[in-house]
């Protein structure tokens, strides 16, 4: 018995390699991570993928092959195929991050592979998550009782916030057809997902009018919570965004906050895109400060925010705040057998109590460790860089003839070309599609009321005036 233990063991040995072995692997992925990042400016932001290519070629095998094999593989079919979301070209969707100190922190994370999912057996990695929890409810003004949790993205904040709402409301499935819910046109499709994942999709969903800035209208939308009312009918939660996906809009937050306290409505703000803006120490025409846009976030009962957008981080870190923990807490807790001997302290929450999800990755640890290493400013700094971007190219692009959408509130903004003739919306299909197969920068586009819009969203931390210069200067290619 002993020998055949043995025999396995000198194989299974094989998954801990000695300190020679990691040294070679450690000092081939460096390399390989910094030809990476020294190349990004030379790198396409977009790749384009023939149908019917299959992006990996490695076939898994037995006995494991060479580092150097998978990492050619790696960059042949991984990292040279589609979207390039570390590039600074990333100009669509809302663009991602990847933080250098940020990997560095997962690295670590990973390594020790902490607990961060119960107190009593990490804690203190759960103490680091929730300090900066508590952080993150400082900077959207919530009360020292408010709470959270970090999540994998501003999806699964969404949809915590949503679960905790309809707790905190007491809400009986008998009730789900009477109940009310008020979003815009303009909320991201994550809010539509969790109301369906958390079983309200059978309840009346009131898309209230917004205004020429895509922002709520809010007399109107109290309006129709005053006719829900009338018929008997239970309104229940208010959905704002604090920078929407197509356009960039931040609704008015405090408006609607008044709103949703006169009603007794469950008040959510996704700010998912938007949050960190908030940070941001410049004016806005419109706003006075531009940290003026957030004005009344603080009467949110939940507010999701992702640090992969507006902290840069690598993909996999949203949060979400909320006011009333102990309904977070009675919608998410479980009490099993096999952790009987599990204990919490008073004042420090685990995050397995607040969220779906138990073993989870230690992803705290990288927002962590860029906030330490850098600290604050270098983020404000490169927020209001961006923002900047966003108005310099707001002004650029009408100069080269293009029609805009309104200014921007925060660094997304939407323009498209009005040809002499023709269809306006294909010309403008084109010209996406001629950027991208370019692939030096890449953008997308929407539909708003029916109408073809280009959209420009700034948010890597990569994206500099070189590029906005750059783009702009292909957009004058393409039209003329
Ligand atoms: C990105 C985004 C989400 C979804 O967040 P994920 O991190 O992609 O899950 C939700 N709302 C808004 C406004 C967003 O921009």
């Amino acid at each position: 018995m002993q020998n055949k233990i043995l025999a396995k063991e000198s194989v299974a040995k094989l998954l801990n390699p000695d300190q020679k072995l990691r040294q070679e692997w450690i000092d081939k992925i460096v390399t390989f991570s910094h030809e990476f990042v020294d190349q990004l400016e030379a790198m396409k932001a977009y790749h384009v993928i023939d149908e019917g290519e299959i992006p990996l070629k490695l076939q898994i095998t037995e006995n494991g092959l060479e580092l150097e094999q998978i990492l050619s593989d790696l960059s042949q079919n991984m990292i040279k195929k589609g979207l390039n979301p570390a590039s600074g070209g990333h100009l669509g969707y809302i663009p991602g991050g990847g933080l250098y100190s940020g990997a560095i922190g997962d690295f670590l994370a990973a390594i020790t592979n902490q607990y961060a999912g119960i107190y009593y057996g990490g804690p203190g990695a759960v103490k680091i998550e929730n300090e900066l929890i508590r952080w993150l409810c400082g900077l959207v003004g919530f009360p020292s009782s408010s709470f959270g949790n970090l999540t994998s993205g501003g999806s699964i904040a969404n949809l915590i916030a949503i679960v905790t709402a309809r707790e905190a409301h007491s809400i009986k499935a008998i009730e789900i057809p009477n109940l009310c819910i008020y979003l815009s046109q303009q909320v991201h499709h994550s809010v539509h997902k969790a109301i369906r994942i958390a079983g309200l999709a059978e309840a009346q969903i009131r898309f209230v009018p917004t205004d020429s800035n895509y922002r709520i209208d809010v007399e109107s939308t109290k309006n129709i919570i005053i006719n829900d009312q009338k018929q008997g009918l239970r309104p229940f939660l208010l959905i704002a965004s604090a920078g929407t996906t197509d356009t960039g809009a931040v609704d008015p937050l405090f408006l609607l906050g008044q709103l949703a306290q006169n009603f007794k409505l469950w008040y959510h703000i996704d700010a998912a895109y938007g949050g960190f803006f908030k940070l941001s120490t410049l004016d806005h025409p419109e706003f006075g400060t531009q940290s003026n846009a957030f004005r009344g976030i603080e009467l949110a009962d939940s507010v999701a925010i992702d640090p992969h957008k507006g902290l840069f981080l690598s993909y996999g870190l949203g949060a979400v705040l909320i006011k009333d923990v102990k309904s977070m807490y009675a919608a998410h807790y479980y009490k099993a057998s096999y952790m009987q001997d599990i204990w919490n302290p008073e004042d420090e929450f685990s995050p397995a109590d607040l969220s779906p999800e138990l073993t989870k990755h230690f992803r705290g640890l990288r927002l962590w460790m860029s906030l330490h290493l850098h600290g604050i400013n270098p983020f404000i700094a490169a927020l209001d860089e961006k923002i900047l971007l966003t108005r310099y190219f707001y002004e650029k692009v009408q100069q080269l003839g293009f029609t805009v959408g309104p200014y921007p509130d925060l660094s997304v903004c939407i323009y498209r070309f009005i040809p002499k003739t023709g269809n306006a919306d294909e010309v403008n299909q084109k010209i996406v599609d001629a950027i991208v197969k370019r692939g030096d920068v890449f953008v997308s586009s929407t539909s708003i009321d029916g109408v073809y819009w280009i959209r420009i969203a700034i948010l890597s931390f990569r994206t500099h005036l070189r590029e906005i210069d750059l783009y702009l200067g292909q957009l004058k290619e393409v039209i003329s």
